[in-house]
């Protein structure tokens, strides 16, 4: 029930001066119907506050004409319709790209960024706010704060661009989690957010366009193998070798490549679904011969796909390679038999592309309002000019070569 044990909690983080009222189980069917209940009201009100949410992406209490006016303030009062309060949104030049800033309820700021494709619109999620992975190279373990997600703050990220969508008679048609956070080391709060995403009575995303991407946890993709719901896997691997790769990617100590890998191919074999890698190109460090060749070894079996992402720079040691070395790494990844796209990263212009969400939240945050649309940045040449198939549901990729996704090359 909707008790004063629920309410207390939630009342005193309201005083702490966010402004926002808390309640972590908004989305959720249960609380909703407890809520109800609550305020004496029928069961099948229930239904429509959560299709309102869901389906109608309603956006607080108030829009929900299908309530009576008094149940509307009511619910108000009570709960909080959205987890999130949007900070500040911006849209690249070139409007393919919109990223959001969002506030919870305890301050915590995290960003998910809206990528539109011609036949297709994918958002890419926050699982955490910052990171304990620490890759050597990527932005979001530089940050302090640290917690995870709750599963109705994921969702309500996929809400709010929704929302936007709705405005230009688009749908979501593709969720990734590529944002900041590793996604495994939250591993119940996104599998719950990947059902409430799914659910048919609800928001009613296909399963085969919702994509998680991890580091590496061996266990936990032990664990989504087994998972019923037809969901993508991506793999961060990032290096071919377990020298490069403990040095990359911390967690290697812990599950190096001969588990991660024997991990990837129980995963395909019991799932028979396409295991996509993400490889972040960094120039001089892990775009060499020796790397290509160890990759072609680990990756030549059927249903592997391998997705090379040019670094965006963050500041740092690490560098962009060029796009002819870019090529010429692909090429040699392609003549060793290796499945392999470059993916496109759209919205490097604000600070949206791959590995560029954590910044602003960090320490580059401009007031509401400080910054136009495409006049914050200069343009960064996301784009590395390749027009190849890429996996559909993977975040920032270009084409789609997704079985049953339903997304072609745009
Ligand atoms: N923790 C998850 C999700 C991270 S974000 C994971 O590691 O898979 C998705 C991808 O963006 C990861 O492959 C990550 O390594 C990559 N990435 C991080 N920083 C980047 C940067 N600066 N440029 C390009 N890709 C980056």
């Amino acid at each position: 029930m909707f008790g004063p044990a629920r309410r207390a909690p939630a009342a005193r983080r309201a005083q702490r001066g966010t402004g926002l009222r808390y309640n972590r189980l908004m989305l959720d069917y249960p609380t909703i119907t407890a809520a109800l209940e609550d305020l004496g009201e029928p069961r099948y009100r229930a239904d429509q506050v959560y299709r309102s949410l869901t389906r109608d992406y309603a956006a607080d209490f108030q829009s929900m004409t299908v309530l009576p006016a008094r149940l509307r303030a009511a619910l108000a009062e009570r709960l909080a319709a959205s987890q999130l309060e949007e900070v500040q949104t911006l849209t690249g030049q070139r409007g393919d790209a919109t990223k959001t800033l969002f506030a919870a309820a305890d301050g915590a700021q995290v960003e998910a960024v809206l990528m539109r494709y011609a036949q297709r619109a994918t958002v890419c999620v926050s699982s955490q706010v910052g990171c304990a992975v620490r890759c050597a190279f990527c932005a979001s373990g530089k940050r302090g704060q640290r917690r995870n997600l709750s599963a109705e703050e994921m969702v309500d990220q996929v809400l709010h661009f929704a929302r936007l969508l709705q405005a230009e008679e688009r749908r979501v048609s593709n969720v990734v989690f590529m944002g900041m956070g590793e996604p495994f080391n939250n591993y119940d709060e996104t599998l719950r957010a990947c059902r409430l995403l799914n659910d048919p009575d609800g928001f009613g995303l296909a399963a085969r366009g919702i994509s998680v991407s991890t580091v590496g946890v061996v266990p936990a993709i032990e664990r989504f193998a087994r998972e019923p719901l037809q969901l993508n896997l991506a793999v961060s691997l990032h290096a071919g070798t377990d020298a490069l790769r403990n040095r990359l990617v911390p967690l290697n100590k812990t599950y190096p490549l001969k588990e991660l890998m024997a991990a990837c191919r129980r995963y395909v074999v019991r799932t028979r679904r396409k295991l996509f890698f993400e490889y972040v190109v960094l120039a001089d460090v892990n775009d060499n011969a020796e790397q290509a060749a160890a990759l072609a070894k680990l990756l030549a079996r059927p249903l592997y796909h391998l997705n090379l992402i040019a670094f965006n720079e963050t500041g740092g040691r690490f560098k962009r390679p060029s796009p002819e070395r870019l090529a010429d790494f692909r090429k040699a990844l392609e003549q060793a038999g290796v499945d392999v796209t470059v993916r496109r990263s759209p919205g490097a212009d604000i600070e949206a592309a791959c590995g560029q969400l954590i910044m602003r939240a960090t320490h580059n945050r401009r007031p509401p309002g400080g910054a136009p649309d495409g006049e914050n940045a200069p343009a960064a040449g996301v784009s590395d000019g390749s027009e190849a198939a890429a996996p559909a549901g993977v975040a920032h990729a270009e084409g789609a070569s997704e079985p049953a996704g339903g997304d072609r090359q745009d």
